[in-house]
């Protein structure tokens, strides 16, 4: 807890007392002037990264092509990216979708791209019918908890 530089109890305030702001309980914030709270804009949420990614469902085909295009064979490419021969047949097959990092890790290699981001529409979305904030809900004036 912050103690009351006057009195030496529990401090709830910052005044400014000949000059210098000091920590203040509600009793001795009369002796100063009580400093403005700092405006606090709640912090904006923050977006899940993955959640705005997603693979490309084309993914079977676009491996494919790519990895026949630098003459691989799957039991090449697997070993190039240190993966397992099942793990590339089965992404080329469409059996097993790949992880974010596996397909970063093939999209590095082969020279494509796999991970795509969602555009502007979802977010747009979310504004229907939304949770009708107004900026006196975005700013809050307060707050003592420090
Ligand atoms: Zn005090």
């Amino acid at each position: 807890m912050t103690e009351c530089e006057i009195c030496g109890s529990n401090a709830s305030k910052r005044a400014e007392i000949d000059g210098a702001l000091v920590n203040v309980c509600d009793g001795c914030a009369k002796y100063g002037k009580v400093a403005p709270e700092p405006v606090k804009l709640k912090p904006k949420p923050k977006q899940e990264i993955d959640s705005s990614k997603y693979i490309d469902p084309q993914y079977p085909k676009l491996i494919k092509k790519a990895r026949e295009e630098k003459d691989l064979k799957i039991e090449e490419l697997a070993k190039k990216i240190n993966e397992k021969e099942s793990v590339i047949s089965r992404l080329e097959t469409g059996h097993l979708s790949p992880s974010f990092s596996l397909a970063e890790k093939l999209e590095n290699f082969l020279e494509i791209e796999l991970v795509k981001e969602y555009e502007g529409n979802l977010v747009s979305q979310n504004k229907e019918g939304g949770s009708g904030l107004t900026i006196g809900d975005v700013v809050e004036i307060g707050g003592t908890d420090d």
